[in-house]
């Protein structure tokens, strides 16, 4: 309230127009008050409820059971999501199988590719609103969802439809054969990036001429079913996506369904595990793209300030939770002290808080789950003794938030180093030889991605052609292009995504 006219400002009367104009929310014998919103929330359209989007439409969930996704953090509801059972699951599949036969595997790779453009270009247009939907339903920083992911999403599609047309010049060596679409896809999806992973797994799978049923994580549903609603925008043929939301068993019933031919999985290395059994023998197409603790390795030759933010956003960006996070620094022993004192004065300068402010640099934790995970493998760090570090910036009094954190004289032993944390706490080790460097850097069951700091052009490739990794950044960390295809050797999964490999998991070549 405007303490001289005693008016309110333009900010607070939307946030309580807002909250006015939103009933609360009554289930599982809880209300709940909607949070009011903030300014930045102004024009963002958030339904009261969402139901399942199946064959075009949204539908209540046959279950009969919904649940909240909250705002990590404000720690209040935000919607109530339908969860889909066994039967959900069953209509979606069907919906989806009927699409594929009736209309999507007919269709021409130049019509297909219309529908990607137009969904492209729908998600630009409503980027601020996905952007912001995006942030409180997740808890990234919102320069993060408006520069980051909201972009990449569009660009997966433009992309992909791209190639929708040109699918017989991808495989070479197939003399102008077409490559075959495989039916209906299975797509089950993290929290991470919410948006991004659905664009990610929806416009390879579309332009190959495959029909989807997706399955968002449970903290992060909203994106996903904004989606939706610019699919019907784009006057998608129905069926052709289906998008199941709920919680790990919803998944499950995804991936055992009968009529599924493909499951694509980006997840944890434990479900990658229970799904590849789940399929084994079944005939299904399998990708998987699991966890993570790479490598960044800075030598003693790199530009030292440049390599320190480097590791900055190879760790702090999106909270650390990213599965190719720089959660491991090697840093060469000569130059360990200077870097690391800068490194201490940087984490200081972060600005950790409300998300949906511009100027916030590491937002909420995902969930109270993951920051008792956070929690708990660092304090492993102070017991098998290492030396914590951690940033005395002000936490707010209410959601998720944990300090940009790291950790220095930690063995290789030690859980921090093996373990993947998924939050903004980094593990530094050091080393004299670049073969120390890859004997620590390839040590671990991940193999998904490392980075390489170095003024050397030579030692770049030197240690890549060495790195058991994916992906590798050199004197760079964390860039992504929809070009350039991702994933995993080892328990970090396999088959890649993006680019023309991707487009490989998609078709049937024989
Ligand atoms: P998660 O627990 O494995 O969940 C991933 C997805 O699988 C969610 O939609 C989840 O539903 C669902 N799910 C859970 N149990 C299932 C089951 N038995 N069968 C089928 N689906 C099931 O992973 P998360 O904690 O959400 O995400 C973090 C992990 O993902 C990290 O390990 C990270 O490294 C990895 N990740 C990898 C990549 C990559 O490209 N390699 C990218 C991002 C994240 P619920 O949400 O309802 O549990
Ligand atoms: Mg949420």
């Amino acid at each position: 309230m405007s303490k001289a006219t005693g008016e309110l400002s333009p900010a607070a009367a939307a946030a309580r127009r807002i909250a006015a104009e939103r009933p609360r929310l009554e289930f599982g014998g809880a209300v709940w008050d909607y949070a009011p919103a903030p300014e930045a929330t102004d024009h963002v359209r958030l339904a009261r409820r969402y139901d399942l989007f199946v064959g075009g439409e949204f539908v209540a969930p046959r279950s009969k059971r919904r649940f909240a996704t909250i705002n990590p953090a404000t720690e209040e509801p935000l919607a109530e999501v339908a969860e889909a059972g066994a039967a959900d699951v069953d209509a979606a599949v069907e919906a989806a199988e009927r699409a594929y036969r009736r209309h999507w595997s007919r269709l021409s790779g130049a019509e297909r590719g219309k529908y990607l453009y137009r969904i492209a270009r729908l998600i630009q247009e409503k980027a601020r609103e996905l952007a912001i939907v995006e942030t409180m339903d997740g808890g990234k920083p919102i320069k993060e969802a408006r520069d980051v992911d909201v972009p990449l999403a569009a660009a997966h599609f433009f992309y992909h439809a791209g190639w929708a047309d040109k699918l017989e010049y991808a495989f070479p060596g197939r003399a102008g054969r077409t490559p075959r679409p495989l039916g209906v896809c299975g797509q089950i999806i993290p929290w991470n990036f919410p948006l991004l992973m659905a664009a990610w797994k929806l416009a390879p799978a579309l332009a190959c001429g495959n029909t989807v049923v997706l399955k968002p994580a449970e903290t992060t549903p909203l994106t996903a079913l904004k989606l939706a609603e610019i699919l019907r925008e784009a006057e998608l043929p129905p069926g052709v996506v289906n998008i199941v939301t709920g919680a790990g068993e919803t998944g499950a019933h995804l991936v055992n369904h009968p009529k599924v031919a493909k499951i694509a999985f980006t997840g944890s290395t434990e479900v990658g595990k229970l799904i590849q059994r789940a399929v084994a023998g079944s005939g299904k197409r399998l990708t998987l793209e699991l966890g993570g603790k790479a490598a960044n390795i800075v030598f003693a030759d790199a530009a030292i300030d440049q390599a320190v933010e480097g590791i900055v956003n190879g760790i702090y960006f999106n909270q650390g939770h990213v599965c190719c996070a720089g959660s491991r620094l090697l840093v060469e022993e000569g130059i360990a002290d200077e870097l690391l004192a800068k490194l201490a004065w940087r984490i200081e300068q972060l600005r950790v808080g409300d998300p949906l402010d511009k100027n916030t640099d590491v937002g909420a934790i995902n969930s109270k789950q993951q920051l008792d995970k956070i929690r708990e493998l660092t304090q492993s760090g102070v017991d098998e003794g290492a030396t914590l570090h951690q940033s005395s910036c002000p936490l707010p009094a209410k959601g998720y938030f944990f300090p940009p954190t790291f950790f220095s004289g930690v063995a290789q032993s030690h859980r921090i180093a093996r373990e993947e944390i998924f939050g903004p706490v980094l593990a530094v080790m050091t080393f004299r030889t670049p073969d120390e460097a890859i004997e620590k850097a390839n040590n671990l069951a991940y193999g998904l991605s490392a980075g390489v700091w170095t003024d050397k052009g030579a030692k770049i490739f030197a240690m890549t052609r060495r790195l058991r990794a994916g992906v590798v950044w050199a004197n760079t960390f964390n860039k992504f292009d929809p070009t350039s295809p991702f994933g995993g050797y080892k328990e970090s999964g396999f088959g890649r995504e993006g680019g023309v490999h991707g487009l490989e998991a998609y078709v049937e070549l024989g």
